[in-house]
């Protein structure tokens, strides 16, 4: 156990070392530098993640940040509005956008079903996914999850949701040929570790989606 000259200094340091991949060395260090920054600089700092905690809205539609209660991306004319992508969370639509491959609009999920981490369909934006296939007049959806069992597991379930709807849906002009359900390529890794995806790569596995097939 460390013993820090300073209670101030050790809770600093206990609250950055609570972030995902922060060991205390790094905290340590990094703590000491913002204490050698100006009042000024360590205000905006703060304020930042505080104005981001508080003021931060998520998209009524596709549930990504936004600074509107519609995201530009769902609001721009120029943008596919037959297609849906199914993505676990935030990074993931920054990463598709780069790739500048993708011209549709996002869904996100904000997990993937995990029963092990008591994570289910409820927990998840599928309810939202599902209601949005009728008025928007979809045509298609990608699933772009993460290639492990919990991202199979939710790609199969919201696979049956869309066909359940389709099947309960009377045949109206537009709907009645069905929607097309398609995934990015296998062996293209998404999720935790789409970071290590180049975006050429991903990109054209998206360009090359395939049909879902159970
Ligand atoms: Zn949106």
């Amino acid at each position: 156990m460390t013993n820090y000259p300073s209670i101030l200094l050790s809770d600093a340091v206990e609250q950055m070392a609570s972030l995902p991949g922060v060991g205390r060395k790094t905290a340590l260090r990094l703590v000491l530098h913002l204490l050698r920054q100006s009042n000024k600089d360590v205000d905006a700092f703060a304020g930042a993640l505080l104005r981001l905690k508080q003021e931060v809205k998520y998209c009524k539609l596709c549930h990504t940040i936004s600074d509107q209660e519609i995201c530009p991306i769902c609001q721009s004319p120029s943008r596919d509005r037959q297609t849906i992508c199914v993505v676990e969370n935030i990074q993931d639509v920054m990463l598709i956008e780069n790739t500048g491959q993708y011209h549709g609009l996002y869904h996100v999920l904000g997990g993937v079903i995990s029963p092990m981490d008591g994570v289910g369909p409820a927990d998840l934006e599928i309810d939202s996914l599902v209601a949005r296939i009728q008025p928007d007049g979809i045509k298609e959806v990608i699933l772009a999850l993460p290639t492990t069992m919990e991202g199979d597991t939710t790609n199969f379930y919201i696979y049956k949701r869309l066909h359940n709807l389709l099947d309960s849906l009377p045949l109206r002009e537009g709907m009645g040929v069905g929607l097309k359900i398609s995934q990015i390529a296998r062996g293209v890794a998404i999720g935790n570790e789409i970071e290590y995806t180049d975006e050429i790569t991903l990109g054209r596995s998206i360009v090359n989606r395939i049909e879902f097939k159970l």
